[in-house]
């Protein structure tokens, strides 16, 4: 069987995140499924993309407050909003892919997945699999968005969580983190200039880079990528974090060649 990577378009990519407005970056998305079709032509391997929600989830969690759950009749309404809105990206992301030349399938993870208390507990990954019984070349795209959950009617589900959820069942070669900015840092390159690109991350610096996170003065955000990071280590897959505004980068993600980025690296 081909090699499986798992790529996801950050939210920062595939939105206008930093304007926190509700629009699809379609030319970016486009130029990044190009560079998936070169890389494909010259290595086979199986895809599965994974698209952030930007604003598309967070603002409208936030607006409607339903970020701990549904009790209201206007938490439902918020939620029906946040859904469609979050499922309009994750389809207009998988149309603008095919445009470039991919045989895409939108998988919207809130048919699929479901959660407990915010956390993840199952994804029906059986269509995905019968899918590419018939043909591997298939890229089922998936994403974060709001989901069922057993105790809270439903609650938002972010895009690392179910990469992390199809890691460990999946197993893929690699994880490529696509984002606004060129790698981890010791702290968050966007609020600070002397911030240090961190190439290689190992489980031996997981001390280290709980340091850098209680340190940072943007706890929350700083907490958020690099609380990400220790679970990855846990995973038998080698992750990249690269930034996917920079042309070219993608198709040489893909095809292992040399990236600005850091590499997260269980082994
Ligand atoms: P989404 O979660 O919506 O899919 P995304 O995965 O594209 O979005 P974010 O979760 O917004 O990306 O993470 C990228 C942002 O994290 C950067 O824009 C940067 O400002 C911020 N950040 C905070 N701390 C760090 C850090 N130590 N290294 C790199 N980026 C950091």
């Amino acid at each position: 069987m081909k090699d499986l990577v798992i790529l996801k378009i950050g939210g920062s990519v595939c939105t206008d995140k930093s304007r926190n407005s509700f629009r699809v970056r379609s030319d970016v998305v486009k130029r990044i499924g190009k560079e998936i079709r070169d890389a494909r032509m010259e290595k086979a391997f199986r895809l599965i993309v994974v698209n952030g929600a930007g604003p598309f989830g967070h603002l409208n969690v936030k607006r409607y407050d339903i970020n701990n759950g549904l009790h209201t009749e206007k938490d439902y309404e918020g939620f029906s909003k946040t859904l469609s809105d979050c499922t309009y990206l994750n389809w207009k992301v998988s149309d603008t892919l095919r445009s470039a030349g991919l045989v895409t399938m939108p998988y919207p993870s809130s048919s699929v997945a479901i959660q407990v208390k915010k956390k993840l507990v199952s994804v029906y990954l059986d269509n995905m699999k019968r899918i590419w019984d018939a043909n591997d070349s298939v890229i089922p795209v998936l994403n974060g968005t709001m989901v069922p959950d057993m105790k809270l009617g439903s609650s938002p589900m972010s895009g690392d969580a179910i990469i992390e959820y199809l890691a460990r069942r999946l197993s893929p070669k690699s994880i490529i983190f696509l984002t606004d900015v060129d790698g981890v840092f010791d702290k968050d390159p966007n609020r600070f200039a002397d911030a240090k690109l961190l190439k290689t991350i190992t489980k031996d610096d997981l001390g280290n880079i709980k340091r850098y996170a209680t340190g940072s003065s943007n706890v929350d955000v700083t907490g958020g990528m690099l609380g990400k990071l220790k679970n990855l280590l846990e995973l038998n897959s080698q992750c990249y974090v690269v930034n996917g505004n920079r042309p070219g980068n993608t198709r040489a993600v893909l095809l292992d060649e040399p990236v600005k980025g850091t590499l997260i690296n269980p082994f």
